[in-house]
């Protein structure tokens, strides 16, 4: 039973525990190229979650990790069999009602552990945060934390080879053969400004690729993917040593 992991823990301990930081990792359940499994972005929170929260612990920081939320924003997978979807709305009444427990119970600080993309929790932190004017929210991509350059050799975004070479570390048993992968193929948009950083639309997702994967995944490894995860997770429990040790009312100098 891990003591920071309020799935595992119990009354007997939590009664008269205190937190400082509640950690909430939020994932998706989404066709994944062809070899990878839909509860990928749900693996690595509840991984990345777990394990950061493991060090930061050790370090003597009091954090709980909340259950992972499994469904995201999934609106331009609409015609991927099976791909759900939480609208965005719906994403800030679950959240509302999370903070308004922990606001309640007197954790004063949440870190919302984002591993999905098409999930965007500022707008949500910026009008939650005014409203729960007591509390510290914030959030963090565990996927942009890094420079990928450093441990892989083929870019992308969803599949790819960064997210192939973390479940064969975490759970090799659900991964395809990579023979059976497909290349994950990204085709760009022919308008020019949506395919630099200033303008936006959500794409179709299965216009975009055809095997639902963005990045080749094709020289993953479980080498790569244990590499890989230890430096995220060393990074991440060092962001949550701080904030559960911050003054949330003194953060600036
Ligand atoms: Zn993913």
């Amino acid at each position: 039973m891990r003591p920071y992991i309020l799935a595992e823990t119990n009354w007997k301990n939590l009664k008269d525990a205190d937190f400082d930081l509640a950690i909430l990792p939020w994932g998706a359940t989404e066709a994944h190229n062809y070899h990878l499994p839909y509860a990928t972005d749900v693996i690595e929170a509840d991984h990345i979650a777990a394990e950061s929260a493991r060090l930061a612990w050790k370090d003597g920081a009091r954090v709980i990790v909340l259950p992972t939320i499994p469904f995201g924003v999934n609106t331009g997978q609409a015609d991927i069999y099976l791909d759900m979807n939480l609208n965005p709305s719906t994403q800030f009444a679950i959240l509302k009602d999370v903070i308004t427990v922990l606001n309640r119970q007197g954790i004063h600080k949440l870190l919302i552990l984002n591993s999905h993309g098409g999930n965007n929790f500022k707008p949500m932190v910026r009008e939650l945060g005014l409203e729960f004017s007591n509390m510290f929210l914030c959030v963090a991509d565990w996927f942009k934390s890094l420079d990928k350059n450093q441990f892989f050799d083929e870019d992308g975004d969803h599949a790819d080879e960064l997210e192939t070479s973390l479940l064969l570390h975490l759970k090799p048993e659900l991964v395809l053969p990579l023979e059976e992968a497909g290349l994950g193929h990204e085709k760009k948009s022919k308008l020019k400004a949506l395919n630099e950083d200033w303008a936006w639309t959500e794409r179709p997702w299965s216009q975009v690729t055809d095997d639902t994967g963005i990045g080749n995944p094709k020289k993953a490894s479980a080498e790569k993917g244990e590499k890989y995860f230890q430096a995220v997770t060393q990074k991440m429990a060092r962001f949550m040593i701080e904030l559960a040790r911050a003054d949330k009312d003194n953060l600036y100098e």
